[in-house]
């Protein structure tokens, strides 16, 4: 997709550095963003002149087939991986325009993640995990934001489990209230419910989307699967590394119909 320069999401600035405001509405973006990996022959456009914003206060699907590059772009929106060309911004900042360590600041104070792998540590409670990335920096943090988010995901009772006490879904539930525990701008989550069966992934996704609704957070979340999706409120298809198109208030029998178009 080249860019289009009526979309609003197109700042006027150039791209890579400064921190002018790109979009008001945006929580995160990227603009004319390309990552080339390997060279030569070995050469792969996991991103290809990728332009998209998400707004805040909504949980956005971001939808593809395996190896389109929606791992590629979340990293890169998430600070954890460098654009080839292009810029990607969190609310007013170029993550480009940043040294590692206000980076590292930023991805710690301004950023959740959720993976697929739920990455807790087995040595600490489930309450002790959701703290971690504040104590690592030294935060307190808000603690009266803290239990209302332990509370949302129905972990009140579990506070002082070890990740091996609790079920798959509760630790998944540990892990999206870690993300949430510095109340960040914007929550990354790359196949959250890829390790999960459909049931306890309703959960999950649920939970997600209330965060979005009752809590005002903004996630965006990568998934091949329409089910998942279809509890967000926009999908973005991927294809390719590139845009192919977006849905707003999605059904995962829309999402199947656009991905069967996608294929032809
Ligand atoms: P998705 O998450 O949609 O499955 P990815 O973003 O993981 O897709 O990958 C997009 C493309 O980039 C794929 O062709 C993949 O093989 C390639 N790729 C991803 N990460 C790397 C890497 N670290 N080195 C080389 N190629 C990579
Ligand atoms: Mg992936």
């Amino acid at each position: 997709m080249t860019s289009d320069p009526g979309a609003p999401v197109t700042p006027s600035g150039p791209t890579g550095h400064g921190d002018a405001p790109v979009h008001a509405a945006a929580a995160a973006g990227v603009v004319d963003a390309s990552k080339v990996y390997g060279s030569g022959g070995a050469e792969v456009r996991a991103l290809d002149e990728v332009t998209v914003a998400f707004d805040r206060g909504r949980f956005t699907a971001i939808m593809g087939p395996s190896g389109s590059g929606k791992s590629t772009l979340l990293h890169c929106l998430a600070g954890l991986d460098t654009l080839t060309s292009g810029a990607a911004y969190v609310g007013d900042t170029y993550l480009a325009s940043l040294d590692d360590a206000a980076l590292t600041e930023l991805r710690r104070t301004r950023i959740g993640f959720v993976f697929q792998a739920f990455n807790l540590i087995p040595t600490l409670t489930a309450e002790e995990n959701i703290r971690l990335p504040l104590t690592l920096g030294g935060d307190e943090g808000d603690r009266e934001w803290i239990d209302t988010v332990i509370s949302t995901v129905g972990l009140a009772d579990r506070r002082d489990h070890r990740p091996s006490e609790l079920s798959g879904g509760q630790q998944q539930r540990v892990a999206v209230a870690r993300a949430l525990a510095s109340r960040p701008q914007i929550v990354f989550a790359d196949e959250p419910t890829g390790n999960l069966d459909s049931t306890t992934g309703g959960e999950i996704l649920e939970f997600m989307s209330s965060a979005v609704s009752d809590l005002d957070q903004t996630i965006v979340m990568v998934t091949h699967d329409p089910v998942a999706a279809s509890f967000a409120d926009r999908v973005v298809f991927v294809a390719d590394g590139r845009l192919q198109s977006e849905m707003d208030d999605p059904t995962s029998d829309r999402i199947l119909e656009r991905m069967k178009q996608m294929d032809r």
